[in-house]
């Protein structure tokens, strides 16, 4: 009844707040992300990336203007990973601030002997528990000419999953037929394997920010997922299987689930 109920809302708001299908195509066609999906799929995306605009509010910062186009290009992007899961897994949350560029975070922390200490450090994007999703427009617009191949949106937007069920630990709820053992064995072992390749100056195929922590690496490897999956398959196949899994996506197959 609920669900039947949630569906005819979310047809009404598509119906009166649609996204202009000339401004979608324009967006799409910016950036290689969508290259993969075929046209349902992208019907699919276009609904929810309505949904998700009637549900969030993207700000500017620093006087930069907000046009529909770069709320769509936000949008756009952000929906794909829920793309076969459900706007809820973008819950408790509804503000994207857009910063022109690249900016400095301030973060207060204190240590055991209580010392406050301060650290600043320049960020393309921000996303914490409860609080809003911070990207650069810089970043989120560079579709084409973008190298390597990262996507700040998927990035941040993958730590709001992970946050679902806690500490941002590069663990986010998995389904019912996923095991945790798996997911822990797949990442850990490609954790360890990219910390062991920066150790001896190797070079690496998929984004060296994601020797991080456990979070960033599974903020990084959702960004190859979707972005370069036949990189990420050749490398660490096992965290794209349970990506795959996770997602309910197969960008190598899209027509195929994995
Ligand atoms: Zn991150």
């Amino acid at each position: 009844m609920f669900t039947r109920l949630r569906e005819w809302r979310h047809r009404r708001i598509v119906e009166r707040h649609g996204i202009d299908v000339d401004l979608w195509s324009r967006v799409i066609a910016e950036h290689r992300l969508f290259d993969h999906f075929d046209s349902a799929q992208l019907r699919g995306l276009h609904d929810l990336a309505a949904l998700f605009l009637h549900e969030k509010r993207v700000f500017g910062t620093h006087a930069l203007e907000i046009t529909d186009f770069m709320r769509v290009t936000v949008a756009a992007q952000a929906v794909v990973p829920i793309l076969n899961l459900d706007l809820s897994y973008y819950r408790g949350w509804t503000v994207i601030l857009l910063y022109p560029g690249a900016f400095i975070a301030r973060h207060e922390f204190t240590d055991e002997a209580g010392v406050v200490h301060v650290i600043e450090e320049e960020l393309d994007g921000e996303a914490m528990d409860a609080g809003s999703v911070v990207i650069s427009w810089e970043q989120a617009s560079a579709g084409p000419q973008r190298f390597p191949r990262t996507n700040v949106v998927i990035h941040e937007l993958a730590h709001k999953l992970d946050y679902l069920n806690g500490d941002a630990n590069g663990l986010p709820p998995l389904h019912g037929d996923m095991s945790v053992n798996a997911w822990a064995r797949a990442f850990g072992e490609a954790y360890a394997h990219m910390n062991a390749q920066l150790e001896r100056n190797a070079p690496l195929r998929l984004d060296s920010y994601a020797a991080e922590s456990p979070a960033e690496f599974f903020a990084v490897m959702s960004e190859a997922f979707f972005e370069t999956p036949g990189d990420l398959v050749d490398t660490y196949p096992e965290v794209y299987r349970e990506l795959a899994a996770f997602y309910r996506q197969n960008p190598l197959r899209p027509a195929h689930n994995f």
